[in-house]
């Protein structure tokens, strides 16, 4: 299989907290895999940018180390790795103050592709717009990166989206969820709208439910001050789950543009109900044998924030009336695993004797482990005997399917980057779109703060708390396994 890679044009991408945790486990090694793969045209050039006065000799020696720690087995190409950091620079700046911009403005080249990562807290994104705007480094071609949180409710994210338009157009403003770089989210794109099988029956006469679940097995360790006043709520499900829940629900857009994209997704957080109480369960982890409780990892012995959500969602339009949408996403779970399962509903009426079970077809979109997507069929179960029906997959597992090719296929990150560069924005979130999702989460959790809700114990290694399971077995159906 020969694979069409669009090639890239030399750019000048800031990376400003180029020191930090995201810059070193993913945006430089992500870097780094591009870089081997032939898209950082020679001349092109990536500066860090943070306060540690480091010169750029310290700076590759710290992304020689990060690449090594983080990069996988690439990292052993000790002789492209040299290359690669020679084209790196750094620049020490505060994002508040006025050292250092006058050194970043001889570095950067206007007529070159500029992209600036804000890899910082969203505080400063404002003082890095107007700063480079003040010491006449961004042009009317420049690209913003922006990292999530991306405000944590309505009115914070509006006042964000407000100082970044003050600077940058929305075409020069690319807002991340890494969850949209996922070669899988992707194709679920592929299989939607790049098929005659699906598209007619994605609706309420065939499609039963659909389950979105995210869990990890790590509790929140190391950022507990910023969970704690985030939860489940806002850290995920405001924006990965919403991202995932829009593109499966989305109509099909006109063409495969950014805006057309984002236009379609807009409208499902628009058409979402507001959900009541009932439909939602909020989890907390308790201690278990040998782990803290997540009030312990938190230092907060009176935290009422959840670590766990589960929900059962509507989506108010022709296609969707009538079908639960259900997510969960939580901590300290017993695998790590996301996945998104659209189950269709059954035949109704079976011709075969003997043959009570309920058959269903399930199309699994696994986003981690093993990206893939498989569908579950019913056949005739082998050998003599008569006609006994089985459920088997049929399985796409990427890695399987695509050989030694899905080896190159691009980490989230990394894919996301080149986007940028490409200047394609299909992948990111539009301002309207995140404050659409904060405007529906809002109410929700300032219902529950204003309660002083009280999140139900779970225990760590589990599926989340009781109510959880209730949230399905109330409406006659049951949560898909976890599997890791
Ligand atoms: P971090 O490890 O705390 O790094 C912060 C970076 O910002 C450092 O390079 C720091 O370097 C720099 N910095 C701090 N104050 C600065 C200032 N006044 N001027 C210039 N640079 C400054 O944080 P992180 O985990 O990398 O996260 C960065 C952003 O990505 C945050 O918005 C975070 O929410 C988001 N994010 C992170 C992850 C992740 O996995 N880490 C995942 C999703 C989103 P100096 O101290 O040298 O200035």
């Amino acid at each position: 299989m020969v694979s069409r890679v669009i090639p890239v044009e030399t750019f000048d991408l800031v990376i400003f907290g180029g020191t930090g945790d995201l810059a070193r486990r993913k945006i430089l090694p992500g870097l780094f895999r591009r870089f081997l793969a032939g898209q950082m045209p020679e001349s092109s050039r990536i500066i860090g940018a943070a306060r540690s006065e480091l010169d750029a000799d310290g700076y590759r020696k710290m992304i020689a180390d990060a690449v090594a720690e983080f990069g996988g087995e690439e990292s052993s190409n000790t002789k492209a790795l040299q290359t690669f950091l020679e084209r790196l620079d750094y620049v020490a700046i505060d994002a508040k103050g006025d050292g250092g911009w006058a050194d970043l403005a001889k570095l950067v080249r206007p007529d070159v592709i500029q992209a600036f990562y804000f890899s910082v807290a969203p505080s400063l994104f404002g003082d890095l717009a107007e700063r480079l705007h003040t010491n006449g480094i961004a042009t009317e071609h420049s690209r913003i990166v922006v990292e999530k949180p991306f405000g944590r409710d309505l009115a914070s994210a509006h006042a964000l989206n407000a100082t970044l338009a003050e600077h940058f157009d929305e075409k020069q403003i690319y807002r991340i969820d890494h969850y949209l770089g996922k070669e899988t989210v992707q194709n679920l794109m592929a299989i939607r709208f790049g098929n005659v099988l699906f598209e007619p029956l994605w609706n309420n006469h065939y499609v039963d439910h659909i389950q979105i679940t995210v869990s990890e097995t790590v509790g929140v360790t190391g950022r507990g001050a910023y969970y704690d006043r985030s939860g489940a709520m806002r850290d995920m499900v405001q924006n990965h789950l919403m991202q995932l829940l829009c593109l499966i629900a989305m109509e099909p857009p006109g063409e495969f543009e950014a805006d057309a994209v984002r236009d379609e997704k807009l409208k499902v957080i628009r058409a979402l109900q507001p959900i009541d109480n009932h439909h939602i369960v909020r989890g907390q982890y308790d201690a278990g044998p040998d782990s803290q409780s997540y009030r312990e990892d938190v230092e907060n012995p009176r935290s009422f924030t959840e670590s766990f959500i589960a929900m059962r969602c509507h989506i108010a339009n022709w296609r969707w009336a009538g079908v639960p949408f259900y997510l969960r996403t939580g901590k300290k779970m017993k695998a790590r695993s996301s996945e998104i399962a659209v189950v269709f509903k059954d035949l109704g009426h079976t011709i075969f004797e003997g043959d009570e079970a309920r058959h269903r077809n399930i199309l699994s979109i696994r986003l981690q482990p093993n990206e893939g997507i498989d569908l579950q069929v019913t056949i005739k179960e082998p050998g003599p005997g008569g006609m006994r029906l089985i459920d088997v997959p049929l399985d796409m597992t990427f890695a399987d399917a695509l050989g030694d090719d899905a080896e190159e296929v691009p980490d989230a990150y990394e894919r996301l980057i080149m986007d940028v560069i490409r200047g394609n924005q299909t992948l990111f979130m539009r301002g309207d779109e995140v404050e659409a999702a904060w405007r529906w989460t809002d109410p929700l959790i300032e219902g529950w703060e204003a309660r002083n809700d009280v999140p139900k114990l779970y225990e760590p290694g589990s599926a989340g708390p009781e109510d959880a399971m209730m949230l399905l077995h109330r409406d006659g159906r049951k949560w898909r396994d976890i599997k890791g």
